[in-house]
């Protein structure tokens, strides 16, 4: 159990956007952090349960990313009352014991118990200030601050640059100052 993964999963879930409700593009983003068994065994609801679960994230994201951190906290121990954590030990595939957070549902039940959890490990560990939103309108994306200095305010290295390039052409653009 990786809780931090488990965060970034839901940085992920959260700019999927319109996609999320595309099976295709779920299934690559299980694929591609790891999650192949969970790939393997996705259907349709879980897609459409995983849809609803990226709207209530980004909720989560956009309010953190406004500073409210009741909000956040409240979102939060909503989405914990409604994805309760089962867990349990489990040493498949030869690893070393380690906590399974839910077993035995479906997918959606077990990314969200994830993303839910990961968020609140972030948040409780971290602080509320380490979930933003990208700062280079019109992208909303979200993003996780592992900075040590927390500076971050873009999602990306391309929306840092864009915001760059944005910033020096308003300077160049505004008159210039007595
Ligand atoms: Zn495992
Ligand atoms: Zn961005």
């Amino acid at each position: 159990m990786d809780l931090t993964s488990y965060a970034e999963l839901a940085v992920l879930l959260v700019n999927l956007g319109d996609e999320c409700g595309n099976s295709a593009t779920v299934r690559k983003l299980l694929e591609e952090t790891g999650r192949t068994e969970a790939a393997a065994r996705l259907t349709r609801r879980d897609v459409d349960a995983l849809c609803e679960l990226r709207d209530e994230l980004a909720e989560v994201f956009q309010s953190a990313s406004g500073g409210d951190e009741d909000d956040v906290v409240e979102r939060l121990n909503g989405l914990l009352v409604r994805h309760p954590v089962h867990p349990q030990i489990s040493g498949h595939d030869g690893q070393a014991w380690h906590l399974h957070l839910t077993e035995g549902g479906r997918v959606a039940d077990t990314l969200a118990v994830g993303s839910v959890m990961g968020l609140a490990s972030v948040v409780t560990g971290l602080g509320v200030d380490r979930l933003g939103t990208c700062q280079a309108a019109p992208c909303r994306n979200a993003y996780l601050d592992t900075s040590s200095n927390r500076s971050r305010r873009y999602c990306s290295e391309r929306c840092a640059s864009r915001a760059n390039v944005a910033a020096y052409r308003a300077r160049r653009r505004a008159p210039e100052s007595a």
